[in-house]
């Protein structure tokens, strides 16, 4: 049985979400716990669990998904201001849904990198 995740049913909305974009290979949608004025999640619509489960053949998507990022970041009108792409790996990493995703965030100053 195919891996299924809460992003893949909002990728095939079967679950509510404010989707921004949608093509053949990524999704991106507001998160639904925002932590800047902008915070959107950029997904493929296909699941790859995590960033060290990327493979070869990810890498057409990833490539998209890093495009979708940026002209989303542009759409929101913070492409000159900048903006902090963010993909959280793991437990370490802070990695809560086990569906690649990029967060996008920007809209006001993001500080350090890391807290400390
Ligand atoms: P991460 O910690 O990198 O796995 O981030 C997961 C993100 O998914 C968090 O910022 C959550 O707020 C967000 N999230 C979880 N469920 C939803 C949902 N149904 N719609 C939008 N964002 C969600």
């Amino acid at each position: 049985m195919a891996v299924d995740t809460i992003f893949s049913k909002i990728v095939r909305g079967e679950i509510p979400a404010d989707i921004v974009y949608q093509d053949d290979l990524v999704t991106a949608f507001r998160d639904i716990n925002a932590q800047a004025p902008t915070h959107i999640l950029v997904v493929p619509n296909h699941v790859v669990p995590g960033a060290d489960d990327v493979t070869e053949r990810d890498e057409a998507v990833l490539g998209r998904l890093f495009r979708v990022a940026t002209a989303v970041a542009r759409a929101e009108g913070i492409g000159q201001s900048g903006y902090r792409l963010i993909v959280n790996c793991g437990a370490d990493g802070g990695q809560e849904v086990p569906h690649l995703h990029m967060h996008v965030l920007g809209g006001r100053p993001l500080g350090r990198m890391l807290p400390g």
